[in-house]
């Protein structure tokens, strides 16, 4: 029960997401779990793998608060490269430093 449930001063709780009312919002306990890509700040680091490989690892974002398989997709595609999501990281073959950079920033993050 609400303070002023079925008064006039009753507002339905709304869904900060879609804005809907709670009620008829179809969001997921994981999609409410997202932040905004402005208020995050993903890191470049480029390491060393095996046999001399070059990765480019982006750090910073968790799995829980991004969708990081639809990062990766993205970064792939700008680079042209393939690459894999670890945990709350994302590797991409090769060095793609900047053009990462490029595509973090087009999608709202911080890069530093
Ligand atoms: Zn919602």
């Amino acid at each position: 029960m609400r303070l002023f449930e079925g008064t006039s001063l009753d507002i339905p709780p709304t869904c900060d997401l879609c804005k809907e009312l709670e009620s008829v919002c179809h969001c997921t306990a994981q999609q409410k779990a997202r932040i905004a890509p402005e208020k995050q700040t993903a890191t470049l680091h480029l390491e060393k793998r095996k046999k001399g490989k070059v990765v480019t690892v982006v750090r910073g974002l968790t799995a829980i608060a991004n969708d990081l398989p639809g990062v990766l997709k993205l970064l792939k595609n700008a680079c042209g490269a393939g690459g894999t999501v670890e945990g709350d990281t994302i590797e991409i073959q090769g060095d793609h430093g900047s053009r990462m950079k490029k595509q973090l920033e087009q999608i709202g993050y911080r890069v530093k």
